[in-house]
């Protein structure tokens, strides 16, 4: 049988003495109950710690010996990250020194000559042990191994207490990050990254040593710091910068900072919100990689929070408004109305007019688009009957597809239930998926993208040219339609270049048998040499700007006098 005592990890002490007598001594006493290693000098001592890695758990410590004394190891061995952890017990003759060596850091002290003590010290000995030891498994939690830093919850709990306790310092929440860390992980090999990280964190220290506050690793590639107010963050940001460049001359590594100043009653985990939101702002941005939270930003903040608030009324109050712009075929003279896209607008009650730049990709990132698009989708659907059983015609309507929407296990239910509700033929109400869709996760894509097609539906692969769909993706991909991105059209009078590159796009799409829309069309010059070079469909401003329904019906109306004549 193994006893407790027998699977408990043996403990090293490491006696340091230049009299052979005070060895043996304490020999005696510790000898059954730990290893027990010997030194004569400081010197020997330090070589024999060093060599066991700091893996001693006591040291005995002489103060007056030869070639190098007591306190002088004291000194060394905190100044040293591998053998600050270890506690020493100073053995000692005179009162005088005691003080001096508990200043340097002696966890106790044992007078000297060692009569009739075994008991005592063997009591010391293991209760300073048993204190180091808890210390030291605290310290681990609270510790970041890799970068010596805190670790996230123990960092925001020391915050907290700096808040609450001392309110008359002014504390900067300080953000930073590494640009694309993943990638230079992937590169370069995760041990590199993890030097990347220590020496980020050493430097950090080390400026925490010239000013007050604290830090911590809070993510992978995450350093928060709480420091007192500083003049010139550019110039830390600098520093850091440049220590990371140092470690590797060929590799680029970027940092950015976020800033968040002190503000009154604004409490520390607000304040890191912020100043990660500012962080994050500056990502990518290689030339300002630096930006200090302002009033611009928070009001920004606010408004976002505003309409991710006012969301659900504005869809019960039907705040939600959506207008109509036509998509002309130019190939028939005269042009001819041949379909439209829904398009939303938010009539708010007190911001007014929002356009939807201004909050589909909030709701996007916030995965609230489904909402949005649900209420856009069932008007539209709701419009194509209206217009037809008041006309006797069908405009077929184009909605817009987030990316989320297509990875919705619903939708095609969705949409089949939709149509099927109106009397629609699915080739009625077309599909608009943005090009940058298409380029993550290209197969489920693709996979529902058949789907809707075999069941009838029309897909539009919209803002084509603004992502990088590779050609020979773009022959496999299942499209009805393609709709070129409006930054071809902007120049094409003036540039011959951008006229060229137009009728490239035209005559790939020519050869892939795909109908072309060319959006943000505004000017008789453009539509010409649109139609020209063999454009199919134009949509912009020439024609109109997207209108509400009611004003898109004299459109319609339009449209079906021409017939008549
Ligand atoms: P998009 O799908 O590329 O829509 C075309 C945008 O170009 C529209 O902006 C339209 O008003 C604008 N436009 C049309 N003709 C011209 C022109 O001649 N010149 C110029 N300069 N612009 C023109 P809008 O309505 O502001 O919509 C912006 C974007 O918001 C849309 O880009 C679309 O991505 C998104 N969006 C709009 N409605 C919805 C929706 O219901 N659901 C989703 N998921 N996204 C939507
Ligand atoms: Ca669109
Ligand atoms: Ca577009």
């Amino acid at each position: 049988m193994i006893k407790p005592k027998q699977i408990q990890r043996i403990r090293r002490v490491l006696v340091v003495d230049d009299q052979e007598i005070n060895r043996d001594a304490l020999g005696v006493i510790l000898e059954d109950h730990y290893d027990v290693l010997y030194a004569e000098n400081g010197k020997q001592a330090l070589d024999i710690c060093r060599e066991y890695s700091g893996d001693i758990s006591i040291m005995m410590l002489d103060l007056i010996m030869p070639e190098m004394n007591g306190f002088e190891v004291l000194k060394t061995i905190r100044e040293d990250e591998q053998l600050r952890n270890i506690p020493v017990i100073v053995l000692t003759a005179e009162k005088s020194a005691e003080l001096e060596a508990l200043q340097l850091g002696a966890a106790d002290f044992i007078a000297k000559p060692f009569l009739d003590m075994d008991e005592v010290i063997l009591a010391r000995v293991s209760r300073i042990i048993e204190l180091s030891e808890g210390r030291q498994l605290i310290s681990a939690a609270e510790h970041d191994p890799l970068t010596g830093l805190y670790s996230r919850n123990f960092f925001f709990e020391y915050v907290n207490r700096i808040y609450t306790y001392h309110p008359e310092l002014h504390m900067d929440a300080v953000v930073m990050n590494i640009e694309q860390f993943h990638i230079v992980n992937a590169l370069h090999g995760r041990d590199f990254g993890d030097v990347v990280l220590r020496v980020i964190g050493e430097e950090i220290r080390a400026f925490l040593r010239e000013t007050e506050g604290i830090a911590s690793r809070n993510e992978a590639d995450r350093f928060d710091i709480y420091c007192v107010h500083q003049d010139d963050y550019g110039a830390l940001l600098k520093r850091f910068q440049k220590t990371v460049a140092e470690i590797s001359p060929n590799i680029n590594i970027h940092l950015r900072m976020g800033v968040k100043y002190w503000q009154e009653n604004l409490e520390p985990t607000l304040m890191f919100d912020r100043a990660h939101a500012a962080c994050n702002k500056v990502r990518g941005d290689y030339q300002n990689p630096l930006m200090i939270y302002n009033e611009a930003m928070q009001e920004k903040e606010l408004l976002k929070q505003k309409l991710l608030n006012d969301l659900r009324s504005a869809i019960e109050q039907r705040q939600f408004k959506v207008f109509y712009q036509p998509k002309y075929d130019i190939q028939s003279n005269p042009p001819q109305l041949s379909s439209c896209e829904a398009l939303i607008r938010w009539q708010h009650p007190e911001l007014g007019m929002i356009p939807p730049g201004n909050f589909i990709p909030l709701f996007e990132r916030n995965g609230l688009i489904n909402i949005v698009d649900n209420y856009v989708w069932a008007e539209a659907a709701r419009q194509i009957a209206k217009w037809r059983d008041k006309y006797g015609v069908t405009v077929p309507v184009s909605v817009n597809l987030s990316r989320s929407d297509v990875f919705d296990p619903t939708l095609v239910d969705r949409l089949v239930k939709l149509v099927a509700e109106n009397n629609l033929e699915p080739k009625q109400f077309k599909l608009e998926v943005t090009e940058s869709a298409y380029t993550d996760n290209a197969q489920r894509l693709l996979d529902v993208i058949s789907q809707l097609r075999t069941l009838g539906f029309e897909v539009e692969m919209d803002d084509f040219g603004s992502g990088y769909s590779s050609l020979n993706m773009l022959s496999e991909m299942p499209i009805d339609v393609l709709k070129m991105d409006m930054k071809f059209i902007r120049n094409i009078e003036s540039s011959t270049t951008d006229l060229h590159l137009v009728q490239v796009i035209l005559d790939i799409a020519r050869y892939l048998r795909v109908p072309v829309v060319a959006e943000g069309v505004e000017t008789l010059g453009q539509l010409n040499l649109l139609r020209d070079s063999g454009c199919n469909l134009v949509q912009g401003y020439y024609f109109s700007p997207p209108v509400p329904p009611d004003k898109f019906e004299s459109l319609i109306q339009k449209e079906c006098e021409a017939e008549r004549n």
